[in-house]
């Protein structure tokens, strides 16, 4: 089993001081959608998510989170992403009607593209969303399988 590192390198403190660990109910939620947002570790708080555009770490440096919790774990984050980008498109073509009245032509070819080409750049966001959206009503999920209700022997 993974040693687990509670000690951040940059600050020496344990992910366990990290400020949104102090906060409870509806604050606390927002925190972690927000800190998943912004590609931070729903735990710690670090910006520890992805080695890449695409290509997640499997656990977060500082605090050792496993990101991927199971196979298929980030569907969630395509319905974020599918929804996010929807509600966008929606109020985004009702508000170009009522101010400026494109055609039907370039109202397709705008939001064709947007539909296109949104949900690559929110790929990571909904990811980190998703991540702080699990956490606020599973945190005990997110620590080490081992130590979840497996029998010793
Ligand atoms: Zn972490």
């Amino acid at each position: 089993m993974q040693e687990i590192n509670e000690h951040s390198p940059l600050t020496g403190e344990t992910w366990r001081d990290a400020p949104m660990q102090e906060k409870r109910g509806i604050p606390r939620a927002l925190a972690l959608l927000w800190q998943g947002a912004c590609l931070r570790c729903p735990r710690c708080g670090a910006r520890s998510l992805f080695r890449t555009w695409f290509a997640m770490h499997e656990r977060c440096a500082v605090c050792g989170l496993r990101f991927e919790r199971e196979q298929g774990y980030f569907l969630g984050a395509m319905y974020i992403n599918y929804g996010v980008t929807v509600v966008l498109a929606l109020l985004g073509s009702f508000a170009l009607e009522y101010w400026t009245r494109p055609s039907l032509t370039q109202h397709l070819v705008l939001w064709i593209g947007f539909c296109t080409v949104f949900p690559v750049l929110f790929f990571r966001h909904s990811r980190g969303m998703w991540l702080g959206f699990d956490f606020i009503f599973d945190p005990e999920m997110a620590e080490e399988p081992q130590q979840r209700g497996t029998p010793r022997r």
